[in-house]
């Protein structure tokens, strides 16, 4: 075929590697078997004092002939079929291991989807795990999208307060980019608000979003609620942030996402760093 034949997806050879990974139901199956999915760890940094306060667990798929693939080429799949249930009780086994050996003042965010949200065995699962490896629920930070706050507001009114009075700290995730009545959340028993990285992205180009972070920073010192910034790239960002008041902060400027033994090692170095945060 010559060149002019070719359309212009043809010439995006990255995105082709993904087009050919096909998920269903039997193929994820396969891969929780054979113990494929792994759950990797980023740094979350207290950005006025430099300090570690804890770790988001993202999942990975480590596929055999493509290598690791990132939760856009799974989790939908997974939330069709009902798997991710699956998915989440591995996430909850593996971080609660993880941070048993850590420090008791560093906590642990787990994204929990919308769907999870309908399902009884959540609280459960959670309370149940927190015995077994002797976590304190409040070192738990369950991070919700404001989508599983909107679907059916009363039952997740009453689950999140099932959550929160158990101990588990509630957190919602890419905040900024949804549609949720934003008043709303302090009434949801939120106590962490995360500032989407496509805000931070473009918080020194486009006023717009700093104005939108601006605003969400005041909502959440008005309910009481912490922030966090997700997406840090670079000094520009952390210093920008922080002098705006958001609390916290995570991103490639500190850490990529690290599987186990990079982020105990990572952790081990971090205090011996010149600041990032200078
Ligand atoms: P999220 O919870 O908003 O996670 C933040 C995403 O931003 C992660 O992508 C992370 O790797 C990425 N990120 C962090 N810092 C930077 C940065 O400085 N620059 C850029 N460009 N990206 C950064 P990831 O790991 O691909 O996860 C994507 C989404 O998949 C997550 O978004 C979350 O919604 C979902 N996800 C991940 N793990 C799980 C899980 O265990 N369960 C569920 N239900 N969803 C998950
Ligand atoms: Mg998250
Ligand atoms: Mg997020
Ligand atoms: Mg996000």
């Amino acid at each position: 075929m010559s060149i002019d034949r070719l359309s212009a997806d043809d010439l995006i050879s990255p995105g082709r590697a993904d087009q050919a990974l096909v998920t269903n139901e039997s193929i994820l199956n396969n891969a929780l078997k054979n113990n494929q999915f792994a759950l990797f760890y980023q740094p979350q940094i207290n950005l006025p004092t430099g300090e570690v306060v804890g770790f988001e667990g993202l999942l990975r798929w480590r596929h055999p002939e493509y290598g690791v693939k990132l939760p856009d080429a799974f989790i939908a799949t997974a939330e069709q079929t009902g798997q991710i249930a699956e998915l989440t009780q591995l996430v909850i086994d593996t971080g609660f291991k993880f941070i048993e050996k850590l420090q008791p003042q560093l906590s642990f965010s787990l994204n929990v989807s919308s769907l999870c949200i309908r399902d009884d065995h959540l609280l459960h699962t959670l309370d149940s795990c927190c015995n077994e490896f002797h976590i304190d629920p409040h070192r738990v930070v369950l991070e919700f999208t404001e989508k599983a706050t909107l679907e059916n507001p009363q039952q997740a009114e009453d689950i999140l307060g099932q959550l929160k009075t158990n101990g588990f700290r509630l957190g919602i995730d890419d905040a900024g980019t949804g549609y949720a009545d934003m008043p709303d959340l302090g009434k949801m028993h939120f106590s962490e608000l995360k500032i989407d990285k496509s805000l931070v992205t473009t918080m020194e180009t486009s006023s717009k979003s700093r104005k939108s972070i601006i605003s969400t920073i005041a909502l959440a010192e008005s309910l009481g609620i912490a922030t966090i910034a997700e997406g840090i790239e670079n000094n520009l960002e952390a210093i920008g942030l922080r002098e705006l008041g958001c609390q916290f902060g995570q991103g490639y400027y500190f850490a990529r996402p690290m599987d186990e033994a990079d982020t105990l090692r990572w952790l081990e170095n971090w205090n011996k760093r010149p600041s990032l945060l200078t």
